[in-house]
């Protein structure tokens, strides 16, 4: 992208969720004050811009090093949810508190190269509203992490859910794209659902992901398949079309089964040998059952949990 002067640039935020990242926290700092610098002085962005940390209810030190940059800048502020609520409200917590014309999210970690954001700034400076940040390799990620993330983006695109593939949740929005998501009320949001259904001008970024700079990911399996489990239940009804279909097919074959059994007995007057064929549909049919009702609880529980409204986050401090 080519690099024109605003006349007035914008008020720029990014937004950084951190759980205890006490060991990355103070270079990340470093870079994106640095990269901020730089934008300021290229009058890109204005000089009232921030970068905003949001403290996930960390056990470690982090609150505190956000504390300290803080004091030691105004540019940097701090946000402390009252306990651990996770990435995705981190994040919300962030941008819907954030004040600018723009707001960029990334993660706490510098695995995203965060000089993108500049091309991110020059975009939203052309008039687009949502940039995505997309990776353009995975490389650094382990095997498994790779192999089981763009599985899910395919399994995700094939039920119908609009995603963009390989972005995660770096990316800049505008601050119409973020009142707009505001007006979504759900508890539970998986913001890379929801972003694309804003509709707006988008534009993509596209950058290499280098390996995590310092500690080790907070994002374990546990927390991985909630996260996958949440972005096919909140925008996919796809398993219980899936759950009917099976039903039809286990009915339309039964009666096929019938008909075998029925000439069997009247036709050739043979005795059916009784026991595989009477057992393995038990188990079988058991099992499509189990899975079946729990692939309906999901949506159940989904319910439940939406129905009652509860609020996202609490803050505690801002600094
Ligand atoms: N994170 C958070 N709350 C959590 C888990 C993670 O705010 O409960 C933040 C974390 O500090 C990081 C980002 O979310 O900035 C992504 O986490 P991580 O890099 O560990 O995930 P991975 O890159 O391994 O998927
Ligand atoms: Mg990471």
């Amino acid at each position: 992208m080519e690099v024109t002067p605003v006349a007035k640039p914008p008020v720029l935020a990014i937004v950084v969720p951190c759980y205890n990242e006490e060991e990355v926290l103070p270079e990340t700092a470093r870079r994106l004050g640095d990269l901020m610098d730089r934008m300021v002085r290229a009058g890109k962005v204005s000089g009232e811009s921030t970068i905003r940390f949001v403290d996930d209810g960390s056990r470690d030190r982090t609150w505190q090093l956000i504390e300290e940059l803080a004091v030691s800048s105004p540019r940097f502020r701090g946000v402390k949810l009252s306990r651990n609520r996770g990435h995705q409200n981190a994040l919300l917590a962030g941008v819907f508190s954030a004040d600018g014309d723009a707001v960029v999210t990334i993660d706490a970690d510098l695995q995203d190269d965060i000089e993108v954001i500049t091309q991110m700034v020059d975009h939203f400076n052309g008039g687009t509203e949502i940039v995505y940040g997309v990776r353009e390799s995975r490389t650094s990620d382990t095997a498994f992490k790779r192999g089981t993330a763009e599985g899910y983006y395919r399994l995700l695109k094939l039920m119908g859910v609009d995603l963009v593939f390989n972005h995660a949740d770096y990316r800049l929005m505008s601050r119409r794209a973020l009142q707009c998501l505001q007006e979504y009320s759900e508890v539970n949001m998986f913001l890379r659902g929801i972003i694309p259904l804003l509709g707006f001008r988008t534009a993509t970024v596209f950058y290499a992901r280098s390996e995590r700079f310092a500690g080790e990911s907070k994002y374990p399996l546990r927390k991985m398949l909630a996260l996958a489990i949440d972005g096919v239940t909140s925008f996919s009804v796809a398993p219980l079309r899936f759950i009917s279909l099976l039903g039809f097919l286990v009915c339309a074959f039964s009666l096929v089964m019938v008909g075998i059994v029925l000439y069997g007995k009247l036709v050739q007057n043979g005795t059916i040998p009784g026991w595989a064929s009477s057992v393995l549909p038990i188990y079988f049919l058991g099992g499509v059952q189990l899975l079946s009702i729990g692939i309906l609880g999901e949506y159940v529980a989904k319910i439940y949990l939406e129905s009652k409204r509860r609020p996202r986050f609490f803050v505690e401090k801002t600094v």
